[in-house]
């Protein structure tokens, strides 16, 4: 192998690497963001829910004060004929018919101060809830926007990575992409590799004295003698 075909091997492995890393990381972004749309949704629904039942109690507050209302009227009426009735069964009726009233307006009452006490209880709570939950909630909007940013420009590179592997790819030589293929896998993607400290940066092993001689006088490329990766000693 030439040297210049080593700087295009190299070339593709880079792009390769740096690929699978960016997509790595948008691996990791679209994780990231169903867990925060997850807990925006949970803490949306929290508010919700506060809210709901505030609304819920104050229309049935209206609903009782109405019907509280209603029967008053319809005492007042019952107390004027009251007045007015001469006879003994009607009379009877019409007593019967105010105690009837009386013990509706006394029972529906009892239920609206139940649930003034629960509509200040939860009006407490919202007070207390609703801002956390709302900063929160802003919190949470913001990561996902720079998440989407960032998911964003991760795509645009891997958009530039895959034109200019096929600029890089045009240039080597068949036999040598085909190695690089079929062994990037097993190398997991170092299929050329400089020496480091007199050994093979791919495995670790020392490479032998001899070669190691050969590659600086020659200034070759050898396979590592340990794992079969290209070794280059300078490019
Ligand atoms: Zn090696």
């Amino acid at each position: 192998m030439t040297k210049e075909e080593a700087k295009l091997l190299v070339k593709i492995q880079e792009i390769d690497l740096e690929t699978e890393r960016v997509n790595h990381r948008l691996k990791k972004i679209e994780e990231e963001v169903k867990k925060l749309k997850e807990e925006l949704e949970a803490l949306l629904k929290e508010k919700e829910t506060l809210l709901k039942r505030k609304e819920e109690l104050e229309n049935l507050k209206k609903q009782l004060q109405e019907e509280v209302k209603e029967a008053e009227e319809k005492l007042k009426v019952t107390e004027e004929k009251l007045m007015k009735v001469t006879r003994d069964v009607e009379y009877k009726a019409l007593l019967r018919e105010k105690s009837k009233l009386e013990d509706k307006i006394l029972k529906k009452s009892y239920e609206i101060d139940q649930i003034e006490e629960e509509l200040e209880k939860i009006t407490k709570e919202i007070e207390e809830k609703v801002p956390r939950i709302e900063r929160q909630v802003k919190e949470i909007e913001e990561e996902l926007k720079d998440l989407e940013l960032e998911e964003s420009i991760a795509h645009r590179k891997i958009h530039e990575y895959v034109q200019k592997r096929e600029e890089v790819k045009r240039e080597i030589p068949e036999h040598l992409l085909k190695f690089y293929e079929e062994n990037k896998k097993h190398f997991e993607g170092l299929v050329i590799v400089p020496t480091e400290d007199e050994a093979c940066a791919g495995c670790g092993i020392k490479i032998p004295s001899v070669l190691l001689s050969k590659m600086i006088k020659e200034d070759s490329i050898e396979q590592c003698p340990s794992c079969g990766r290209f070794v280059y000693y300078k490019l």
